[in-house]
């Protein structure tokens, strides 16, 4: 039950906005910012958007040669569009196809230089809430299924666990994947935020690779997360 009236809540804030876009076009801008002021959003927390990789750590290569850092950012921005049309308050640890470290000069060196970027932007925001995006690989192409990978911080795993169950039900109910605590998982290790880190699928699985190329598919994932987060900052 408590998930019908979370997602009704989500469908009439999405409703709502969807209003004041209608509004905007008829009326200009002003009426979109007033309208959307006016909504009943806690803004509780900042999400902050991780595109996993990016510049000349690309991550893992799709079976279509497609990296993985491509579709993460594709995902991250849409989800930074998603939260913004709702009124919530985002910041990206990147926003184009760069690696963000400020120290190294080899790969190697400024790849951990990255990650302990991206943690130092997480445990320094004020209330932060982390959505780390990423795509899975293994060598068997048939592996598939999303599965959400959490820290050792208040409310992660319960959190993970919600997105997990929320994954199967609206994207594939054939996908059993657990949420897991990220041992080993740098990012996850040392964040001290509330998080999760969502791994949105195979690409090295032909069938999911191609789904995750597609703007639907995208926007359907997005619409997971940000209803689970969503749900989370309503009642932490
Ligand atoms: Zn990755």
């Amino acid at each position: 039950m408590k998930g019908r009236k979370s997602s009704l809540w989500f469908c009439c804030a999405y409703g709502v906005t969807i209003l004041a876009l209608l509004a905007g076009i008829i009326l200009g801008n002003r009426a979109v910012t007033v309208i959307s002021e006016n909504l009943p959003i806690h803004r509780s927390h900042m999400i902050i958007l991780d595109p996993g990789h990016g510049g000349t750590d690309g991550g893992a290569t799709s079976c279509s040669g497609v990296l993985e850092s491509k579709y993460n950012l594709e995902i991250a921005i849409r989800l930074d569009d998603l939260f913004h049309l709702l009124g919530y308050d985002t910041k990206m640890t990147r926003r184009s196809d760069v690696s963000i470290h400020t120290q190294g000069s080899t790969i190697a060196q400024q790849k951990v230089s990255d990650l302990r970027e991206r943690v130092k932007i997480c445990n320094e925001t004020e209330n932060g809430l982390l959505i780390s995006i990423h795509q899975n690989m293994y060598p068997e192409a048939n592996c598939s299924g999303a599965q959400i990978f959490y820290p050792d911080t208040p409310g992660s795993r319960e959190l993970a666990k919600a997105l997990q169950e929320k994954m199967r039900l609206n994207l594939d109910p054939e996908n059993n994947r657990t949420a897991q605590q990220g041992r080993g998982i740098y990012l996850l290790e040392e964040l001290q935020i509330t998080g999760v880190l969502v791994e949105c699928g195979f690409i090295s699985n032909p069938r999911e690779d191609a789904l995750l190329k597609t703007d639907r598919y995208q926007k359907q994932i997005c619409a997971v997360i940000a209803s689970a987060m969503i749900d989370y900052m309503t009642n932490p």
